[in-house]
């Protein structure tokens, strides 16, 4: 089984991580930046942040076998800091580097006017940049905020088919679909979907447009969230080639949008600005 991870938080994760995502069948994935849960306090911590989605961290993956790519954006949360949103104006240079194959993650957080500048304005920069983007929902007030989600989106100039709305579940999937947008679903255990709930989604939507992603970060999450549904779905009785579908061929067709996506891994160089990830540099 190949599997791609389209939302991994991998700066928060460990090389135990790495390595057993190698050996559940991960082979690529895409991190977008996101709250780090501490507050940040100037866009120089944004860049710095960017800096390692672009560098260390794939340099990190490249050493377990799996290409990582990223997504660039203010998050939704720290929409609402004025001491954040100036990297707004930091954005086009970040959105311009290869292995940026989206515009993410972006959307609603609170609701709030803060947040809808924020929101449009990034929509705005993907189709500037002939990027996808990656939109998520939020986790409270689920179908009011998908309702507002999809109204800024529709007065973008970014067309749905371009656009990934993620942290979806049963009572926002009717909407979704409609919109025209990729889908996208988040394992999570505790709360979101698990696997057995996302095999039901599947068979009554069917496998086309829809991702699946562990949206693993620092808080209680499994990066092999996304090999449980692959093996979930093959117990109910879908085909190799439908988890392939799935949890590999409809992420390459979304992130491929940007036309940025190599999911080769090519053997890391051994240093990344001369450290590697041997303490001690031996
Ligand atoms: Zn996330």
């Amino acid at each position: 089984m190949r599997i791609f991870d389209p939302h991994i938080h991998m700066t928060s994760r460990t090389t135990d991580d790495y390595q057993a995502m190698h050996t559940a069948g991960i082979r690529a994935l895409v991190e977008p930046a996101f709250w780090l849960g501490q507050p940040r306090t100037s866009p120089a911590s944004f860049h710095d942040y960017f800096d390692a989605l672009l560098g260390w961290e794939p340099f990190r993956a490249a050493q377990y076998g799996i290409a990582h790519h990223c997504t660039i954006a203010l998050n939704p949360k720290e929409a609402n800091d004025p001491r954040c949103t100036p990297v707004l104006e930091e954005l086009p240079r970040y959105l311009v580097k290869d292995s940026v194959v989206a515009v993410g993650e972006i959307g609603y957080d609170s609701m709030t006017p803060a947040e809808d500048t924020a929101l449009a304005a990034q929509l705005q920069l993907a189709a500037e940049h002939g990027l996808p983007a990656l939109v998520h929902t939020p986790h409270r007030d689920k179908l009011a905020g998908l309702h507002r989600t999809l109204d800024v989106i529709r007065e973008s100039d970014l067309p749905p088919e371009r656009v990934l709305l993620d942290h979806l579940n049963e009572t926002t999937v009717e909407h979704a679909t409609d919109s025209g947008c990729w889908l996208g679903f988040s394992i999570y255990p505790d709360t979101k979907m698990d696997e057995d709930r996302m095999v039901t989604l599947l068979r009554t939507h069917g496998t086309e447009k829809i991702l699946v992603n562990s949206a693993a970060d620092w808080g209680k999450s499994d990066p092999l969230a996304t090999r449980r549904v692959g093996d979930a779905m093959l117990t109910a009785g879908f085909t190799d080639d439908d988890v392939d579908q799935v949890l590999w061929r409809n992420p390459i067709t979304f992130y491929g949008l940007s036309g940025r996506l190599q999911v080769d891994t090519t053997p890391p160089p051994p240093l990344h600005q001369g450290n590697s990830i041997l303490r001690g540099g031996e």
